[in-house]
């Protein structure tokens, strides 16, 4: 949720992740991987002992803080919980308005959900942008605020 891909190192051997699930690309000059991450379970990265070293080195500001002792383990897992719910309210609303594909990056589906003509005919289209833009902008916040560092 908080990046759409990730630059991979000239350190990282591009074949061997991609053996391992990682779908990599390149932007630009550099090579990086897609956003959701293709080896996260919904809990876990499924190759942790392997994973790019910008995987390795990240440390989101929620976990700085609370290696830091300035927050507690307890109230990191509430704001955890907070942006779940956050983001099952979006990806709802993005489902609503046909963005059922979840494999591009939230903000990705977002744009192209915000960007579709409007159906005037239908009662909900209009009504379910403008929660969509409401939830998206309360997550990006959480998101700013909480996580990035
Ligand atoms: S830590 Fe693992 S699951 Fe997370 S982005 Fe890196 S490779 Fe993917």
């Amino acid at each position: 949720m908080l990046f759409a891909d990730v630059e991979l190192r000239k350190s990282d051997r591009t074949s061997a992740l991609e053996k391992l699930g990682l779908a990599v690309f390149k932007r630009g000059r550099h090579r990086v991987f897609a956003q959701p991450c293709g080896c996260f379970d919904g809990r876990h990265c499924a190759i942790y002992e392997d994973r790019p070293t910008h995987c390795q080195a990240f440390e989101c500001g929620l976990l700085q803080r609370v290696s830091a002792g300035k927050l507690t383990a307890a109230a990191a897992l509430k704001t955890i919980a907070q942006a779940k719910r956050k983001v099952a309210r979006v990806e709802s609303l993005l489902q609503k308005l046909g963005e059922e594909d979840a494999s591009p990056a939230l903000t990705e589906r977002y744009v192209a959900a915000m960007s579709a003509p409007v159906d005037l005919a239908s009662n909900h289209g209009p009504d379910h942008q403008g929660q969509l833009m409401r939830q998206m902008g309360e997550l990006m916040e959480l998101l700013e605020v909480k996580f990035r560092t």
